[in-house]
């Protein structure tokens, strides 16, 4: 039986990646400098590795920016607007590759970047690839190659794992009509088989190619396209031992397909979908090697050996050992290096520390059920020693304190329907929300945070490293908040916000007020490119001790006559960008948040603040792969929503807000939501997403982006007043706000004051026209 991984972050512990990148792009170090960089990273993961004793390592998992531009250079799909770019002397490979990722904006050229958007239902984002009609391909950079020489040097025979062809196409789009990018396979299939050609003839004797799609909703012509490939590929290539990968989700209908390919060895996620083992071990050929991913890849927590081993001993009931491979149920990349770097017992105390494994945790993990499987005598006693520690976290995990509290889990048994619903329909709610708010047509507001400016993270810095006081820090966001109220009242915006000033980040400004949450160190995930993110962990029952905003929120109300909004994260998001327990589903998780944050809002209407607003930003992203799932996550993640929103009275206007976000397929859900007004990312796409509403006859208010957040430029009035003509088109106006895309966090203050300005001005203008 053989131990693999799929993948290991690429980061480096120390996010020595993100240095390296980031310094090279700001012109500080050399290329060289780059690139000695990425290979002590590979070289440290490879060794790491070797030491855990792990038998089948991988390479090219390593990547400068992603591994699907990473194929994208490697097949020559560049679109054109590089040309100009290519065609300079002195551009490298390099350089082409970082402006595919980031834009080039130098010496006269201006290129923009390839897209971004995430991958699968990770929070790691891929660059997406673009096709053309005439689309060819061939090799362009041998990086597969040079990674598996580099790793052979120093003694290592890995296992090169490449995204598979079907996959890499899949996750690309058509940039002209008239085409399906799925016929692009005949074209692309020959540069495949060279880079594995090539691989065979270095020495590579497994490769690993990575087909997510293939566990996913498929149709015929993919199915068969699927059938093609593969059977090319053993055609060309009859000595190659590939290793297809699948992950996030179970090969359901698509397993007699995946088990007829000729490959040598498939890999499985046991952890998304345990329950598919004894079906896909009934139906394996016999010569075929099942790769059994039964380490969690996606999450921090400690394996449970005895289930890991339930499995394994299962699976050779069935098979042989030398058909059998463990690893992780996917790549690493989606979870912290080291474990072992989390020495600060007041973040994370021994206990709850006790509980987790991080990616090199993970690799110890496989080569100890390895161990116990074949336990010969010499090890038996240290290898049981360490089942027994495994069987002694996992019960401590079970049974502690720490986790359980009966209170919450009583209170998320008593939810009723009458809990997620408001007292009075919208119909009736508008008359008397209109009545008590008093707001023009046209009301303008934001979406909530302003400017962190260089001096605010400052404090934050000072304050976390005692450079000055609780009371200090404070006082200086007091100051800020003020300003922030008197500038809104100057220009004349209609709902206030207080600024958002004493928050590091949406998410974590909660967690770290909630029980139930640890944060750690140095437990840093790649999101995109150098940018990394530190989710929290949720590791028990959530409850709020108390009150967490209402300070900031009526120091601000106090400042001023106007309404000043309230301003919360969600439940669904709130979980949705952390860690979260794997001992209970997540909608129970989901719901103890939602009880948390309705009681917030409900201290928040107590405290006279009368428009609180909810964000969600990443119920959309939440949507389970398999279409067949969405119903029943829409039900729960919306529910939730609901609960944290209609404690209030009727009079309490609840608005929430999505970024960037296509409603068409889930617009009844958006709906059943039920906030009285909902703000959404529009301007990029010129109010075409307000489309799906109209279709919809939504019923409640809209507040459409007509501000792009998301660069420095200043619209004019004209180009709001344009957007919010556009929108009228299609919503009727008593139902429109006008708003800026998302908040302002980013921005700097100079153009903000001109943007927001002009924003009040449009919102004036389309008064009168009205
Ligand atoms: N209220 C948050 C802010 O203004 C919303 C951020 C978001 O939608 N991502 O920053
Ligand atoms: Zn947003």
């Amino acid at each position: 039986m053989q131990t693999h991984i799929l993948g290991y972050p690429r980061i480096g512990s120390q996010r020595e990646l993100k240095k390296a990148c980031e310094q090279y792009w700001s012109g500080n170090i050399s290329l060289d400098d780059l690139h000695q960089a990425g290979a002590n990273i590979r070289q440290n993961n490879w060794k790491l590795q070797q030491e855990a004793g792990i038998d089948l390592i991988p390479s090219n998992d390593f990547s400068f920016y992603d591994q699907v531009l990473d194929m994208s250079l490697t097949v020559n799909a560049i679109p054109v607007r590089y040309q100009e770019l290519i065609s300079k002397k002195e551009t490298t490979k390099q350089d082409l590759y970082f402006a595919m990722a980031r834009g080039y904006q130098q010496d006269g050229l201006d290129i923009t970047a390839m897209e971004m958007t995430k991958w699968f239902d990770t929070n790691y984002h891929y660059i997406v690839p673009e096709f053309k009609k005439d689309q060819e391909f061939e090799l362009f950079s041998n990086k597969a190659l040079d990674e598996f020489l580099e790793a052979k040097e120093i003694g290592i025979l890995t296992k090169p794992v490449l995204l598979g062809p079907i996959t890499y196409l899949l996750l690309g789009k058509e940039k002209e009509a008239g085409f399906n990018r799925l016929d692009l396979i005949d074209k692309l299939l020959p540069v495949y088989i060279d880079v594995l050609k090539k691989l065979q003839e270095a020495g590579a004797i497994w490769v690993q190619l990575d087909e997510p799609f293939l566990a996913l909703d498929l149709t015929p012509k993919e199915q068969e396209v699927y059938n093609k490939v593969y059977n090319e590929l053993k055609k060309q290539l009859p000595e190659l031992k590939i290793l297809l990968a699948t992950y996030f989700e179970g090969l359901k209908e698509n397993l007699n397909l995946a088990v007829s390919l000729p490959v040598c060895a498939l890999h499985i996620d046991l952890v998304r979908a345990p329950q598919q083992l004894q079906e896909v071990l009934d139906k394996t050929p016999k010569e075929l090697t099942l790769s059994l991913g039964i380490v969690d890849g996606r999450n921090i927590w400690k394996n449970d050996y005895q289930t890991s081993l339930d499995f394994i001993r299962k699976a050779l009931k069935s098979k042989s050992p030398k058909r059998i491979m463990i690893a992780p149920s996917c790549s690493l990349l989606h979870v912290p290096c080291d474990l072992d770097l989390e020495t600060n017992e007041t973040v994370l105390t021994p206990e709850i520390k006790n509980w987790l494994a991080f990616a090199k945790q993970k690799l110890e993990e496989l080569a100890t059920l390895k161990a116990i499987i074949e336990a010969d005598d010499t090890h038996a006693v240290a290898t049981m020693e360490k089942l027994q520690a495994n069987l002694d976290a996992v019960k401590s995990k079970q049974e502690s304190q720490l986790i359980h509290k009966t209170e919450v889990k009583q209170r998320t048994a008593n939810i009723t329907a009458k809990d997620a619903k408001r007292n009075q329909d919208f119909s009736e709610r508008k008359t008397i929300q209109h009545k008590a708010l008093k707001l023009p047509l046209f009301p303008t507001t934001t979406i909530g945070s302003f400017p962190q400016t260089k001096e605010v993270r400052s404090w934050r810095a000072q304050f976390k490293k005692g450079s000055i006081d609780a009371l200090a820090y404070e006082n200086l966001l007091l100051k800020e908040t003020e300003q922030c109220i008197r500038w809104q009242e100057e220009i004349d915006l209609d709902v206030l916000v207080h600024g958002e000033f004493e928050r590091n980040d949406m998410v974590e400004y909660f967690g770290e007020q909630l029980n139930g949450f640890v944060f750690t160190k140095m437990g840093w995930v790649q999101s995109y490119g150098s940018r990394c993110v530190k989710p929290p962990i949720i590791y028990g029952d959530v409850d709020r001790p108390e009150a967490m905003t209402v300070k900031w929120s009526s120091y601000a109300q106090s400042l001023t006559s106007k309404i000043v909004k309230g301003m919360l994260t969600g439940p669904v998001t709130i979980l949705q960008w952390s860690f979260v327990r794997n001992d209970q589903s997540r909608s129970e998780t989901c719901n103890q948040i939602a009880l948390a944050i309705r009681d917030e809002v409900l201290d928040l209407e107590k405290a006279g603040i009368r428009i609180i607003q909810i964000d969600e930003p990443a119920i959309r992203e939440g949507l389970p792969l398999r279409k067949t799932e969405w119903e029943a996550y829409l039900k729960w993640a919306v529910n939730a929503f609901c609960i944290s929103a209609a404690g209030v009275s009727d009079q309490t206007q609840i608005h929430t807000h999505m970024c960037y976000s296509e409603f068409n397929d889930i617009i009844e859900h958006i709906a059943a939501m039920d906030a009285d007004v909902i703000t959404i990312e529009c301007s990029r796409s010129q109010m075409e997403l307000l489309d799906a509403f109209a279709k919809f006859n939504y019923p409640n208010e809209i507040g459409p982006g007509v501000y792009d957040i998301h660069a420095p430029r200043v619209p004019s009035v004209t180009e709001m007043v344009a957007l919010m003509e556009k929108a009228k088109l299609v919503i009727p106006e008593k139902q429109l706000w006008v708003n800026p895309d998302c908040g302002l966090k980013t921005r700097h203050w100079e153009e903000t004051h001109k943007a927001l300005e002009a924003l009040v001005e449009a919102a004036k203008k389309l008064r009168v026209a009205s």
